[in-house]
């Protein structure tokens, strides 16, 4: 599929990522050998969101498939919040619960930094609670938010050490933009973030050795934004007209036909951050379960 004239690498997410949930299920099956219990998480979905439906359906088979246990609590679009934030607390006194995931976006009856705040920080996988947060900030151990830690695998595996490099991370949200950013910060990067507001994003973007493009917006990066060389990871997933009538395909917010001309290593969309989301999450899951039952875990085991 990738054109011939394509001059960048592609960085190859699915690979890398079927390599990490093997290590994962390697890891998940010393640890149930000796705790005498299978690492555990529980994924919570309220409503009946299709694209939601489709991640938990996914999150739980990889679970089984990496040696885990997956509990799966579907409550009905008119829950009350209050049943949901006792269904959360159940679940952080539940010893075989190591990790918990709230599916977002919840109902819009529900408010989800509450629901977040709810959740105990130390079985907090997805990275989103507020101790989670300035743990990052501080630089504490803590839970990562997935995608930015997939993204930062995959450029630490790429390029070695990222020390010294010119970052630019376009999208500052709370998901992805800003713990990509304290990453980056962490990994001793110069890093700029820009966002909606920022003047000449195309300047902005040309300083950068490594380029974070986390927007939703269709191919908005272009090849000429690109200093040569550049290595592009693109979080972008968004779902457009296909040439075909009536079909639809995937693109990031790169526009990757010009960005491969001139980057020196690109991921692509599908294929390149969006399986290590899961991945990771699986790996933060495993990383709670021995944290939660006093077990060390090999430093750089994953
Ligand atoms: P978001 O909507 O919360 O944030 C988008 C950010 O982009 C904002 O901070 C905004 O300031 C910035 N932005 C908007 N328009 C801009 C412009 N014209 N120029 C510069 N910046 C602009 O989105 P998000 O949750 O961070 O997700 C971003 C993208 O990443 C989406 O396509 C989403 O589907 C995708 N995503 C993928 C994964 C995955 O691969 N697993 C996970 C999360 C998000």
């Amino acid at each position: 599929m990738v054109d011939t004239m394509t001059k960048a690498d592609i960085i190859d997410g699915k690979a890398f990522a079927q390599d990490l949930r093997a290590r994962v299920a390697e890891v998940a099956a010393d640890f149930e050998a000796m705790a005498g219990r299978k690492a555990g998480l529980a994924v919570v979905l309220v409503g009946e969101d299709p694209a939601s439906q489709v991640y938990v359906r996914n999150k739980g088979k990889q679970t089984v498939a990496c040696g885990m246990e997956s509990f799966e609590h579907k409550l009905p679009a008119d829950t009350n919040e209050a049943d949901l934030l006792a269904l959360v607390e159940r679940l952080n006194a539940d010893p075989a619960v190591d990790g918990i995931l709230v599916q977002l976006p919840l109902p819009s009856h529900m408010n989800e930094q509450k629901v977040i705040a709810t959740i105990d920080p130390d079985k907090d996988v997805d990275g989103f609670h507020v101790v989670n947060v300035g743990r990052l900030a501080t630089g504490l151990p803590g839970f990562v938010p997935c995608t930015p830690l997939g993204c930062v695998m995959l450029l630490k595996d790429k390029l070695g050490s990222l020390s010294g490099l010119d970052a630019v991370v376009i999208g500052r949200s709370n998901i992805v933009g800003k713990p990509m950013a304290q990453l980056l910060i962490a990994e001793s990067c110069t890093v700029t973030v820009a966002h909606s507001r920022t003047k000449d994003l195309p300047a902005v973007v040309r300083r950068a050795d490594i380029v974070v493009a986390a927007v939703g917006r269709p191919e908005m990066v272009k090849g000429d934004w690109l200093k040569p060389g550049a290595t592009v990871i693109d979080v972008g997933i968004n779902r457009v007209p296909a040439a075909e009538e009536g079909k639809t395909k995937l693109v990031g917010d790169v526009d990757f036909a010009s960005a491969a001309e001139v980057a020196g290593a690109i991921t692509p969309v599908p294929g390149g951050v969006g399986p290590m989301t899961i991945a990771v999450l699986l790996r933060n899951t495993v990383v709670a379960a021995h944290r939660n039952a006093g077990i060390a875990l090999e430093e750089g085991a994953l």
